[in-house]
């Protein structure tokens, strides 16, 4: 599960800091700046792919551990809308 050291966070360290590497870097838009100028992360949309870990140029974003059945619930939730438009595509190819 991904957690955040706030502690650590450039964000929480000066009050000048824009940094938001880990919300522009998120590829599920799981984690976000919240009105507590901090990030706030959505756990149902994280992925634990890592990727907040890797760019934080703080380490205050750590993974313990990749969660493989959640990262692939998650896929599929977000594959769905792209499987139904592609199936009304092919349907309004059929259908012309
Ligand atoms: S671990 Fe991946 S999915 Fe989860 S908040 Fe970080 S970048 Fe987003
Ligand atoms: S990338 Fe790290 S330092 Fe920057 S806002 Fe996110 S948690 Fe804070």
């Amino acid at each position: 599960m991904l957690q955040l050291n706030a502690g650590l966070c450039v964000r929480s360290l000066s009050v000048e800091s824009e940094c938001n590497k880990c919300e522009l870097v998120c590829p599920t838009t799981a984690i976000a700046i919240g009105e507590s100028n901090l990030p706030a992360i959505n756990f149902s949309e994280c992925v634990t792919c890592g990727a907040c870990t890797a760019i934080c140029p703080s380490e205050a974003l750590t993974l313990d551990e990749f969660d493989a059945t959640n990262f692939f619930l998650i896929l599929l939730k977000m594959m769905i809308p792209f499987y139904l438009v592609v199936k009304m595509f092919l349907v309004f190819l059929l259908l012309v």
